[in-house]
């Protein structure tokens, strides 16, 4: 006789992430017809690149293409350029049951007021969080909060002059701001990762933060790239960490953004790659994580931040398979912002926890991000085709159904 009853089907049925009436019940037939253009555009690889490079040079030259911008593709990618203008987009988002996580997407600042600025900026995005039941976690670059030299120094565990050494302390009293924040609002916070050179200094932080602040419940998320050859690896030492160490193991699993600079770098450098040789090993090694953590909830969160099909459905699946409820807050999957809202609106239809990343910032400060976005996006990649066949899909459907 079997000790447990087997899961009802209700529990292992699996969302219809193909349902394009849910994933764009949020869009008006203008909304849709804008966001088609708009991934026709950026499909073209020639047009985003000259793009690209275009904005900045009339941004720096103080053109009149801000209010283009703004009303184009950072109306698509980005909530606004304060948090006060991106709560129109929260509260967007918590009516289709989408939770926000609040972005400052301002890159590439290194001087002690940025720094500084940002660590203000961050402070704030806690402080909405904690006021609002649609936000649900905080987020951070640790670059936007240290310089990366710095970073990188400490990951090579170089000895520190003086300054660089002060300058140090100064980046471990922000990351301990921010996350005490985070603990004392109750508002979990993701560390985002960075390039492999920068990483064990972020690991180690964020590690000692999880050891102070995720005693009873994961308040402080590291982030784990699946491109990455030893990542799954380091994933499995720190679930061994935490449970030695008593506390909660936050993780955010993705694949990695950086996958054409960190193979360039270790080119010029003359040492072997740290990104697996293609995506079929990132892809089982992200599965496998999954199947790690799903195993380990007692003292795991996880969110689950990908835009791909067959490993949100995993997650799901195993989710059922270990007795995880839909909704158990310790589970979250994320998407960004403009990105596969297919994935965000049919799982949060289904009853999953799911937010996006909501990147804010003025429109100048926010253009690298838009522009790795338009990357992305471009025919050469896969994303774009999957954006605009739903998109279609919709259109069609509408017509159809009017
Ligand atoms: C909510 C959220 C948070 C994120 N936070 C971070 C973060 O903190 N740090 C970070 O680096 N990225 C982050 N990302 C981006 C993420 O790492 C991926 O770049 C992006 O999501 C695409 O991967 P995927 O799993 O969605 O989809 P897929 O389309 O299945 O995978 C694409 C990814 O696979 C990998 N890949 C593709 N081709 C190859 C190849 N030939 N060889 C090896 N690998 C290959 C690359 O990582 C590529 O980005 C985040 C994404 C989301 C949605």
């Amino acid at each position: 006789m079997p000790t447990t009853a087997p899961p009802s089907p209700s529990a292992t049925q699996l969302p219809d992430l193909s349902d394009t009436r849910i994933a764009f019940s949020q869009y008006t037939d203008r909304g849709l017809l804008r966001a088609y253009w708009l991934f026709r555009v950026i499909g073209m690889p020639w047009l985003s690149s000259v793009g690209g490079s275009l904005s900045k040079v009339a941004l720096a030259l103080h053109l009149p293409i801000k209010g283009f911008i703004k009303a184009t593709i950072f109306k698509h990618f980005c909530g606004g350029e304060t948090i006060a203008e991106s709560m129109v987009t929260a509260q967007k988002l918590g009516d289709g049951g989408l939770g926000t996580i609040l972005d400052y997407s301002v890159e590439g600042q290194e001087d002690d007021d940025t720094l500084d600025h940002t660590t203000e900026e961050i402070l704030a995005s806690i402080a909405m969080a904690a006021a609002r039941t649609d936000i649900p976690f905080s987020v951070f670059k640790p670059s936007g909060i240290s310089p990366t030299h710095l970073l990188t120094a400490v990951s090579q565990g170089s000895t520190l002059g003086a300054d660089d050494a002060r300058e140090w302390t100064l980046v471990q009293g922000r990351m301990e701001r921010i996350c005490a924040a985070a603990a004392a609002a109750g508002v979990p916070v993701l560390v985002d990762a960075e390039e492999s050179w920068m990483q064990p200094a972020i690991d180690g932080l964020a590690t000692r933060m999880m050891e102070r602040f995720n005693r009873e419940r994961a308040i402080v998320y590291n982030t784990v790239q699946h491109y990455r050859h030893d990542r799954l690896a380091y994933l499995k030492q720190a679930f061994a960490a935490a449970e030695n160490g008593g506390y909660h193991l936050g993780v955010k699993l993705v694949r990695g953004a950086y996958m054409e600079k960190e193979r360039a770098q270790a080119q010029q450098e003359g040492r072997p790659s740290p990104i697996h040789a293609d995506k079929a090993a990132v892809d089982r090694d992200y599965d496998e994580a999954l199947r790690f953590c799903a195993q380990r909830m007692h003292r795991m969160a996880v969110m689950v931040g990908t835009h791909n099909e067959q490993s949100t459905l995993l997650m799901a699946r195993l989710m059922g398979e270990h007795g995880v409820p839909r909704n158990d807050k310790r589970v979250y999957f994320a998407q960004l912002l403009g990105m596969s809202d297919n994935i965000s609106y049919n799982m949060a239809a289904a009853g999953y926890n799911v937010a996006k990343y909501v990147p804010y910032g003025p429109v100048r400060e926010v253009l690298p991000y838009l522009i790795r976005r338009a990357a992305e996006n471009t025919s050469a990649r896969g994303q774009m085709g999957r954006e605009l066949k739903f998109i279609v899909a919709e259109r069609e459907r509408r017509a159809r159904t009017r």
